[in-house]
């Protein structure tokens, strides 16, 4: 199908059932074929994969998923689409649809329950309204995932996969990165949806590590210890360190420096994960933490 086609059955169906965008629940349907191949490509989808896909909207991605996987769990919060999903999709049986908010489901019950004994992929057109708290809470709790292939705001995929000492560089960087790698796999200009979004997108791929390739004595301290140093990012980071408030004062942002022996004038941006992680362990020794 080409992307003209494709424009006109999106419009065709938005016509037939008289669906009215919401806004602020972040509705904006791709409809250029391109970039749909580039996300189902890119999630290297076999026939025993469950695929977890948040927002199916009017079922475009759902059902090229659908193709490909053995099964896709479609989690949708507007209750507007169901009925239109149930349409566009009946030809297909591997496909369920929940009408329910992703934020309040319960991930690891969502993964026991449609694939106990592997681990799933996601892939979605996220709503960019909650675009990191999304991403955050499948890596924080851990839920049992391979990748995720998500399209998101091109600003919030350049920070996410940027490198130190560069400007994209922050705590969201070095927290996705503890858990992936990441690489962005497409580009989406705002002619991709309908209707337009207001801001570029770009899709990009996060493969959870098996291996870390750095041991901390306290995870939760690590993520602390990053925010900390991106406090104040034209500061140095004992300035940094030392003004945050829940890891200590100056003497202890100077014990840890020199433990993990880091100079304290540089500033925060400047540090790798394995930098993050030895000024992180030699903080949980000074806190005793
Ligand atoms: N997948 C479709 C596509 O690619 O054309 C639609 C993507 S659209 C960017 C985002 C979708 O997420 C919409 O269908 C919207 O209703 C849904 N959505 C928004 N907030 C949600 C939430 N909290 N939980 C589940 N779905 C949500």
């Amino acid at each position: 199908m080409n992307n003209l086609a494709s424009h006109k059955i999106t419009k065709d169906i938005v016509s037939k059932y008289g669906f009215r965008f919401t806004k602020s629940l972040g509705q904006n349907f791709l409809v250029d074929e391109h970039v749909l191949s580039q996300i189902v490509d890119s999630a290297e989808i076999d026939s025993e994969d469950t695929v977890i896909e948040i927002g199916p909207g009017i079922g475009t991605l759902t059902r090229e998923l659908s193709y490909r996987a053995k099964q896709v769990i479609s989690i949708e919060i507007d209750k507007n689409l169901i009925p239109i999903l149930s349409e566009t999709l009946a030809d297909r049986d591997n496909i369920k649809i929940i009408n329910q908010d992703i934020l309040k489901t319960d991930l690891h019950e969502l993964v026991n329950e449609f694939s106990p004994n592997r681990k799933v992929k996601v892939v979605a057109n996220l709503p960019y309204y909650i675009t990191t708290p999304i991403i955050m809470r499948f890596l924080e709790e851990k839920v049992p995932l391979k990748t995720m292939v998500i399209m998101i705001q091109k600003e919030v995929a350049n920070r996410i996969n940027a490198v130190p000492s560069t400007k994209d560089y922050g705590s969201l960087s070095v927290a996705v990165q503890y858990y992936c790698d990441t690489d962005i796999v497409a580009k989406a200009p705002k002619g991709a949806f309908i209707p337009e979004p207001g801001v570029d997108s770009a899709v990009i791929k996060l493969e959870v590590k098996e291996d870390k390739g750095i041991e901390l004595i306290n995870e939760d301290l690590f993520f602390e210890v990053v925010k900390a140093a991106f406090s104040k990012r034209r500061k140095t980071l004992l300035n940094a360190l030392s003004t945050f408030g829940s890891i200590g004062g100056k003497q202890e942002a100077k014990m840890a420096l020199e433990i993990a022996n880091i100079d304290a004038q540089l500033r925060g941006e400047t540090l790798d994960m394995k930098q993050f992680a030895s000024l992180a362990n030699a903080y949980a020794k000074v806190l005793n933490k």
